[in-house]
């Protein structure tokens, strides 16, 4: 594989060298590199058998399992296409992924295969479905991929084959990743080899930079064991968690369920040096009432992106934690990584993304989206680079309307500063406008975190008859923690102007309502407000 393009199957291949090394641990099951490979080789032979060759779709339901990967490296391997579908998709939404990818082969674990089974029937192009660790019995036609390629413990004996011959280049699609559906229906980001590579090779640059630009000698890449709880249908725990594990020979820890007890023993039992995935994993890290009663020290990095996270989290996971944060900016339609964000830089700049990873080009653009505007004011985030995906699959006007002249269009707000660091101020369907003035929800929503008893806080905007909107926000206190309404809104008085003051605020005793991942469901939030009466002006 020495001349072989850089290409996910290459990466497979390659990946061998660790093969005394465990690649991931699932509860009591670990697999290595060398076994993980084998079975990947071993399912890649069976699709090649099942007719499934370049461009055929193989979607994948499934919770995080060492099943997950295998099926990946499978599917890229050969040269399809594969689509990891939201696992905690419903059987209409899995349908509806189902549907609109035409895949031809499904791979689905136990507990979606039953949820999905009344479907099947309904789906033109699927013709095949294998079932991981089923938890029925199966039909006539259902396959059982232990029969295929044995369950995990018996992965390190399966034959050592070579991957079934594929021409396959960089370009290549390689993935359908649905968006998260925070805005609106999930659109599939149409992903290639290279978006993949090139994002595992510029994080790992881009971690070397900071190191060259104080005149000192970046560290060889280590292996090293993170706790992966995000789910693998996001693409950053893909993108940068998996492929950049396989890439320094490191061990992903995957839980059956987030559980922060559940967490904060495994990261003893594995030493485990870094996890996060999104901010309210780290918030719930920290504000676990037994977290002294372990030992974290091997836990040196929480990183997170994908969502908002407050300074005050930066400053608490230094402290308490002693670990150094990380954040990254970026979306499905980048395969992850834009900015990222960490060490001294980002305990400077707390409420920063980060600059862009070396590959990567960012621009802020006015209305028009055409002018560029000058540091430091607020308009929309544009981004290019070889990690963005040539568009939405079976979404031409979605493609047009976002992918243009090689550059994606965010709908994110947000402002760079003169030294090129990045700071996201809301999304421009979530910007509150009363009365003609902006209100950008992430700025109200630091000062609501940095309040003692506020774990978590969304801002959303309620319906006046003559501004337009107003601010409201949600919050969640801390356990045994209080705060009024009226001292919220004076806490917020106090730092920002009057007008950004939410005029009502709702508090839930849980923490708030996430997707997948991660990101607040604003939609669902509002109608909290339902009965809201403003006040008249
Ligand atoms: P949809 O596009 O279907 O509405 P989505 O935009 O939530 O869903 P993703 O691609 O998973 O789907 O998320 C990308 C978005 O997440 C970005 O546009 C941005 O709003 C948000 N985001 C990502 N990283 C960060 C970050 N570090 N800080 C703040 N927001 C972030
Ligand atoms: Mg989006």
């Amino acid at each position: 594989w020495k001349n072989a393009p850089p290409t996910m199957r290459f990466l497979l291949e390659a990946s061998r060298a660790h093969a005394d090394r465990v690649f991931v641990i699932y509860e009591d099951e670990r697999v290595g590199y060398e076994a993980h490979y084998r079975a990947a080789a071993a399912l890649a032979a069976h699709l090649v058998s099942l007719g499934i060759g370049k461009g055929d779709r193989v979607a994948l339901a499934m919770r995080n399992l060492p099943e997950w990967p295998v099926a990946f490296f499978a599917a890229v391997s050969i040269g399809a296409i594969m689509v990891p579908l939201n696992a905690w998709w419903t059987g209409a939404e899995l349908d509806y992924g189902l549907r609109d990818s035409g895949a031809r082969v499904l791979i689905v674990d136990g507990e979606r295969h039953g949820r999905l089974e009344a479907v099947y029937a309904g789906l033109p192009d699927l013709e095949r479905v294998i079932v991981a660790r089923a938890t029925t019995p199966l039909a006539a036609g259902v396959e059982r991929l232990e029969e295929v390629i044995g369950t995990p413990a018996a992965w390190p004996a399966l034959a050592d084959a070579a991957l079934p011959a594929a021409d396959i280049a960089p370009d290549d699609e390689a993935t359908i990743f649905y968006t998260s559906g925070t805005t609106g229906a999930p659109k599939g980001a149409l992903g290639s080899h290279r978006n993949f590579m090139t994002n595992i090779m510029s994080s790992g640059y881009t971690a070397a930079r900071s190191y060259l630009r104080r005149g000192e000698t970046p560290p060889e890449p280590t292996p090293r064991v993170s706790l992966t709880v995000i789910p693998m249908f996001h693409v950053t725990a893909c993108s940068a968690g998996m492929m950049g594990s396989i890439a320094s020979g490191s061990t992903m820890v995957f839980l059956r369920k987030w559980d922060a007890t559940r967490a904060l023993e495994i990261i003893e039992r594995e030493k485990v040096n870094m996890t996060g995935g999104v901010p309210t994993i780290a918030w719930q890290l920290l504000e676990h009432p037994d977290r002294a009663r372990y030992d974290l020290s091997s836990l040196d990095t929480i990183a997170y992106g994908g969502a908002p996270s407050a300074p005050e989290l930066v400053r608490r996971i230094h402290e308490e934690f002693g670990a150094l944060p990380g954040n990254g900016w970026g979306m499905t339609e980048t395969t992850a990584t834009v900015t990222q964000h960490g060490g001294e830089d980002y305990l400077n700049r707390p409420d920063s993304a980060g600059a862009p990873v070396a590959t990567a080009d960012i621009e802020v653009r006015g209305r028009d989206g055409v002018t560029v505007l000058p540091a430091n004011a607020i308009g929309e985030l544009w981004a290019r680079g070889p990690m963005i995906v040539s568009g939405y699959w079976n979404k031409p006007e979605a493609t047009a309307a976002t992918f243009i002249h090689g550059w994606v269009r965010t709908g994110d707000l947000a402002r760079i500063d003169e030294e090129g660091f990045l700071f996201i101020a809301d999304r421009a369907k979530d910007i509150v406008i009363r009365g003609g003035e902006n209100i950008y929800s992430i700025e109200v929503e630091n000062v609501l975190y940095a309040h003692p008893s506020v774990t978590d806080a969304a801002l959303v905007g309620v319906p006046h008859r003559t501004l337009g909107e107003e601010p409201a926000a949600i919050v969640h206190l801390c356990p045994g923690c209080e705060a009024s309404e009226a001292e919220l809104q004076a806490f917020v008085r106090e730092r920002l102007a009057g007008f950004k003051v939410p005029v009502a605020i709702r508090f839930l005793s849980e923490p708030l309502p996430r997707n997948a991942n991660g990101k607040i469901l604003k939609k669902d939030l509002k109608a909290l407000f339902a009965d809201h009466v403003p006040m008249t002006v």
